[in-house]
């Protein structure tokens, strides 16, 4: 029984020259590591290829302020 619950792709965009990255010709390919998203993408148009992971939780060192 498939799913029934929406599912919408949120990265859609190249980050590089903003073309879109699900028309014919660009690879946009989702995967999971751990609790995060990631998202394996190539421009069919710029040739940027990379990986944008969104993450659930960030641990950073404490920033300083002035
Ligand atoms: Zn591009």
């Amino acid at each position: 029984m498939a799913e029934k619950t929406n599912y919408e792709i949120k990265l859609k965009y190249c980050p590089n020259c903003g073309e879109s990255l699900l028309k014919t010709g660009s690879l946009l390919n989702e995967y999971w590591i751990s609790e995060d998203t990631a998202y394996f993408c190539w421009c069919g148009d710029c040739s940027w290829r990379g990986e944008i992971i969104e993450v659930k939780r960030v641990i950073a060192p404490e920033l300083v302020t002035s």
